[in-house]
């Protein structure tokens, strides 16, 4: 099974959540990646030890301008406005650049030659109680998060067949796009105020143009108003969960403890919800769960290396 843990915004507890999900369920050796790749801190806390790492880059174009005419054909296939010409002289923007290599291969001269960029890194090993930890680090300053976490669903220092969780990046860009494609269930953590509520709508729409089924875990329950209660109604979202406002649990997660460590009591409801999800994943096809039709391809071209 693969889960994704997301939110529409960020500051709902979603690392919270998907952290504790994978302590309730060590019987089963989770893994969890932490694919918030601009600020992962589920290291935190599942304290894993690293033995593993891989560079994330893109092949970026590099002009030889002995052979290089200015002729302008690289940028004008350039979907990306990643490479200009200006007065013959060709000025690349590895920032911009998605490394499709339409360039490289249009220039009628050959004088363009593909070079690593670095993105970032991954780095992955053994956490708490048998759960195996990945994420992915984007180096500061570098905007391209969506295959650095490409990279990181698709890499297995682990076994195959292992219930995979998710920490997706808060909101609904295209980093959450590509955390949230493949899985088989998202689980959607918000808070119940009309901000929450904006939020969720949001990532219900997204979760259903890609046609994976979702639940709803309510944060920090008794704030706020109903209108979160009321949306998942009308829109047959399952609440799957409701954690109380507690200023204990937001002092525990500060000082760096997983909830159900710091709250052993909240265990048996962690592992319900897991049963309860699994039991969704199992009867997709009922009409009472919320899916909807046709799964996006990715648009980035090429994959990273390493
Ligand atoms: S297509 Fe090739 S020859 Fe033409 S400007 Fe670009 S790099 Fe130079
Ligand atoms: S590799 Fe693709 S995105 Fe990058 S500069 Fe060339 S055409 Fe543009």
């Amino acid at each position: 099974m693969i889960l994704t843990v997301a939110s529409g915004k960020g500051g709902t507890g979603k690392t919270t959540v998907a952290t504790s999900l994978a302590l309730a369920i060590t019987d089963i050796s989770p893994v969890l990646l932490d694919c918030d790749v601009e600020a992962p801190n589920a290291h935190i806390f599942l304290q894993p030890q690293f033995d593993q790492r891989r560079e994330i880059g893109l092949p970026i174009p590099e002009v030889d301008a002995v052979r290089c005419t200015g002729c302008g054909r690289c940028a004008e296939v350039c979907q990306y406005h990643a490479i200009v010409v200006m007065g013959g002289k060709v000025l690349v923007f590895p920032e911009l650049c998605h490394g499709c290599g339409s360039c490289t291969l249009q220039c009628p001269e050959g004088a363009i030659e593909e070079v690593p960029n670095v993105l970032g890194v991954l780095e992955a090993g053994p956490a708490k109680d048998g759960i195996y930890f990945a994420q992915g680090v984007l180096n500061v300053g570098e905007p391209m998060a969506v295959p650095v976490i490409r990279e990181l669903k698709r890499w297995r220092p682990f076994p195959e067949g292992r219930t995979i969780i998710r920490d997706a990046p808060p909101g609904n860009s295209c980093p959450v796009v590509e955390t949230i494609q493949g899985a088989d269930f998202v689980l959607l953590v918000t808070e119940p105020t009309p901000f929450g509520l904006h939020d969720l709508r949001l990532a219900i729409q997204l979760t259903r143009e890609l046609g994976i089924p979702a639940g709803v875990l309510v944060n920090r329950d008794g704030v706020g108003d109903d209108g979160v209660e009321e949306f998942c109604r009308k829109e047959g979202i399952p609440i799957l969960m409701r954690i109380p406002l507690d200023q204990r649990i937001g002092k525990a997660v500060a000082r760096g403890e997983a909830l159900v460590e710091a709250f052993p009591e909240y265990l048996p409801q962690f592992r319900e919800l897991y049963t309860q999800i699994q039991s969704l994943i199992d009867s997709r096809q009922d009409a009472a769960l919320p899916q909807a039709m046709g799964t996006r391809p990715s648009n980035d071209a090429k994959a990273g290396w390493s």
